[in-house]
């Protein structure tokens, strides 16, 4: 279903009569494209005080910009905060970003990068801690499409203690036009190296050849997208959907010259025949499948509640546990679970969903921390906001509304905003990444 709104906005009388009206103006976002793989313009790197970390000019290069101690109008501007260790020190904070904010060119991205609040020094966990409210209101009031977020890089309470190297792939998504629809996001790296058993990178316009990624519920949608994107990382891709959905399935794996893997998640051999399909193992397994059965709790049968927790969780603990106790899943793997702003905020008519999406996160956290220890493998989770698929066009027309313009972007992301999320994670230099849930919402006012 098409956001009309949005179409209207980027006319001049539309633009003029929502104006006038004092209705929100969404500002069309810019995605990645192959002849437009960047942001169009410098990037201006900040630091307020003294800075923790080394590395951050070099993580910055990566990113394809040109960075630069000074600009007329910056696509983007790092601001290094990682010193920031007292109340006093967040007047560098404000310093620094004051006078630069307006010219950030539209569209544009800001990262603030800082550190882990300590558990031992209140005082710095206070500044560190200040800078969340910072990122999430700045995110809120910037305006024309650009983005707000906050990076914080482990270890770097010791001067030169800690690098900025692990935060490459990070910066690279953030700084581009691949996060079009992630803002107000906190993202907190873990100090783990590159795991010894991971294949290099031989190809960095396709990072994921070599590997291959299997994506649940990847006939449309979401799902359909996030195999598009990872193929285009040069993945060898398995889409699986249901057997009922075995058409729609086999066209988009035609299309992205993929394999279909007809299956339904929650059948007792699914770890089994996903095993038996990837005989060279999975770099990436993407658990995207997930369904709906709404209502109300006094009014919800315990078929409802059961399928919607046996599809949406229950499969994915099942699954995962097999794949990565029988070795499927290789060192340096990848494993993304999709969560939802539902599972953050809760939602009426959803208390079957949101729970399911709740227990993605808990299982995420819970898990990534080991699997990186015990098989070399991140588990991290995407949780969607509003996104225009089959599943919210079937949501009343109000409601539907609502939903789009509810956040800071004032609009709807695309499927392929998540697919973007998923492939950072899926990243082989991504290792540092782990136990993260990313909202890929525009900054919905839910759960915020
Ligand atoms: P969709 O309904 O368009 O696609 C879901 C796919 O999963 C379908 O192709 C379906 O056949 C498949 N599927 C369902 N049950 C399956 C099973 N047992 N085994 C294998 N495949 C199965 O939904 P979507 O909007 O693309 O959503 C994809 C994921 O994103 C879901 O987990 C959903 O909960 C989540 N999500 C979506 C939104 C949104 O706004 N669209 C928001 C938050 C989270």
């Amino acid at each position: 279903m098409a956001d009309r709104y949005l179409h209207l906005t980027g006319t001049a009388p539309g633009r003029f009569l929502t104006r006038r009206l004092g209705l929100p103006q969404p500002a069309p976002l810019r995605r990645w494209t192959l002849e437009t793989p960047h942001l169009d313009g410098p990037l201006l790197h900040l630091t307020a005080g003294a800075s923790a970390v080394t590395g951050v000019a070099e993580a910055l290069r990566t990113s394809g910009l040109t960075v630069t101690e000074r600009a007329d109008r910056p696509a983007a501007i790092v601001l290094d905060a990682t010193g920031v260790a007292t109340a006093a020190g967040l007047g560098d904070v404000h310093a620094a970003l004051h006078p630069v904010v307006r010219s950030l060119a539209p569209g544009g991205r800001i990262v603030v990068l800082g550190t882990v609040p300590s558990p031992d020094d209140h005082h710095q966990a206070a500044a560190q801690q200040a800078l969340e409210g910072f990122v999430r209101s700045l995110g809120k009031e910037i305006g024309r499409g650009s983005t707000v977020q906050l990076v914080r890089i482990p270890g770097a309470r010791i001067p030169g203690g800690a690098s900025a190297h692990a935060a490459g792939s990070t910066l690279r998504f953030l700084l581009s036009p691949r996060s079009a629809y992630v803002s107000g996001q906190v993202i907190e790296l873990t100090s783990a190296a590159p795991d010894p058993g991971s294949a290099p990178v031989t190809d960095p316009a396709a990072p994921l050849t070599g590997r291959t990624a299997l994506v649940t519920g990847a006939a449309r949608g979401i799902g359909a997208a996030v195999a598009s994107v990872l193929a285009r990382d040069g993945a060898r891709v398995i889409a699986l959907d249901v057997p009922g959905a075995r058409e729609e399935l086999e066209r988009t794996a035609d299309r992205l010259g993929a394999t279909a893997l007809p299956l339904d998640i929650t059948a007792p051999d699914a770890a089994d025949r996903i095993a038996a399909a990837a005989p060279d193992g999975l770099g990436v397994l993407v658990h995207n499948a997930g369904i709906t059965r709404d209502r109300r709790l006094a009014n919800m049968p315990a078929d409802r509640w059961a399928s919607v927790i046996e599809v949406n969780l229950d499969s994915v603990l099942r699954t995962t546990d097999e794949l990565l106790k029988a070795g499927t899943i290789t060192r340096g793997g990848r494993i993304v679970a999709t969560a939802s702003i539902a599972g953050i905020a809760g939602n009426t008519g959803q208390t079957n969903y949101a729970a399911s999406k709740a227990g993605i996160i808990g299982l995420v956290r819970s898990l990534g921390p080991r699997a990186a220890a015990e098989h070399g493998v991140t588990v991290n989770a995407v949780a969607p906001g509003f996104i225009e698929t089959k599943m919210t066009a079937a949501v009343p027309l109000f409601i539907r509304e609502a939903g789009r313009r509810m956040n800071s972007l004032s609009q709807g992301g695309l499927p392929v905003d998540v697919a973007e999320a998923v492939a950072w994670f899926a990243q082989p230099d991504s290792t540092a990444v782990n136990g993260q849930v990313l909202r890929v919402c525009g900054q919905s006012l839910l759960g915020a």
